[in-house]
């Protein structure tokens, strides 16, 4: 038998969130797949997206993989063209750029004469990472209208605050004072802006997160959005230990048992993806009971507490995060949010679609 961990893909659960994704915005749909598609696999999140009217990513391979693959929507970077050679791929590979910054305006000099070239030039509206001050875009604007092979434009900016109370109005303000000079499309909405601002949605929205089944929203589950996880990480018991009062387990001996009690140890660490910092009492699902994980997470194992699942045996079913249990309620018990455990699964765990 194979070591016991996988991940498992359902492709139509992608499908349907970018049905959600829709429902709510009645705009062109940029379904963001950069890092692997969160994680889940470039090709075949690209499959279940297809009819999505654009991809957003960052690695240029990563887009002339899904060029070469057939898709013919529009596939844009959205850290734009890192060097001259990235702009003759964009070229011949009929790319889209994001322009954030003037050293790109500055390299879009050394695009292939004859081709033409579609920009998405990005505004800074308040997040103070990539974009234009407001009172830049004009030159920069003006810089792209003169550019002989530069064809479209789109403005776009991104949120810091969507998924807070603090919410979009600040930089949405901006960025409409200043879009409202050019006759050209927009794009602002991430997932948390799309679902809870509709004055955001504009000509492109920008799902990411919600497409994979996860919450942007610390205060509103992906099952209240009728959202549904695409990844599911399973593995199994592979060691059953009987603990008695006083014992300790794992490096640290972080979880000390005060009676007797039965804990499992699963094929799965944080060499997987699992979060280390994960604590004792992190849920997690053994033959799809709920239970908890006790002591520190080791690079190839964890433990859970056995105390409520009495059919539990070696080769039990575990869920560490997915169907029946949101990659959401794990991410927040370790201290952080579920992108960085969906993108955080590593090479060695297998995936099944
Ligand atoms: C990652 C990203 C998104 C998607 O954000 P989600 O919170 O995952 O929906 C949208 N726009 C830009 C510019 C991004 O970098």
């Amino acid at each position: 038998m194979p070591r016991p961990i996988f991940a498992q893909l359902d492709l139509n659960a992608i499908a349907n969130n970018l049905h959600v994704a829709r429902r709510k915005a009645c705009t062109k749909v940029m379904a963001v797949i950069k890092a692997d598609a969160y994680g889940h696999g470039l090709l075949r999140v690209a499959e279940a997206l297809a009819d999505a009217e654009g991809f957003a990513l960052l690695d240029i391979k990563d887009a002339i993989t899904l060029r070469s693959a057939g898709y013919t929507q529009i596939i844009l970077l959205l850290e734009g063209p890192f060097d001259a050679h990235d702009l003759e791929q964009v070229a011949a590979y009929d790319l889209t750029v994001v322009v954030h910054s003037p050293w790109q305006l500055d390299l879009l000099e050394a695009y292939p004469k004859r081709s033409s070239l579609d920009v998405w030039l990005k505004v800074n509206t308040g997040m103070n990472r990539l974009g234009f001050k407001p009172d830049q875009v004009g030159a920069a604007m003006e810089r792209l209208r003169t550019h002989a092979a530069v064809r479209e434009v789109t403005l776009m900016t991104h949120f810091a605050n969507a998924d807070e109370k603090r919410g979009i109005e600040e930089q949405l303000d901006v960025f409409n004072d200043l879009a409202g000079d050019y006759r050209v499309a927009r794009s602002l909405a991430n997932s948390a802006a799309l679902l809870r601002y509709p004055q955001t949605r504009a000509d492109w929205v920008r799902p990411g997160i919600m497409l994979y089944g996860a919450s942007p929203f610390a205060d509103t589950s992906a099952h209240e959005l009728g959202l549904r996880p695409a990844m599911t990480l399973r593995s199994r018991l592979i060691a059953i230990q009987e603990l008695e009062a006083g014992d300790e387990v794992g490096y640290g001996s972080l979880f000390k048992a005060d009676r007797n009690m039965r804990i499992g140890v699963v094929a799965c660490g944080y060499a997987d993806g699992y979060p280390r910092h994960a604590p004792n009492g992190t849920p997690i699902l053994v033959e799809g009971q709920r239970t908890r994980t006790v002591g520190r997470v080791s690079m190839d194992m964890l433990c859970v507490d056995l105390s409520d699942v009495m059919q539990a045996r070696v080769g039990s079913p575990v869920v560490l995060w997915g169907e029946g249990l949101s990659v959401d309620e794990v991410a927040h018990s370790a201290g952080t949010i579920s992108y960085e455990l969906l993108c955080g699964l590593t090479k060695r765990v297998p995936v099944q679609y």
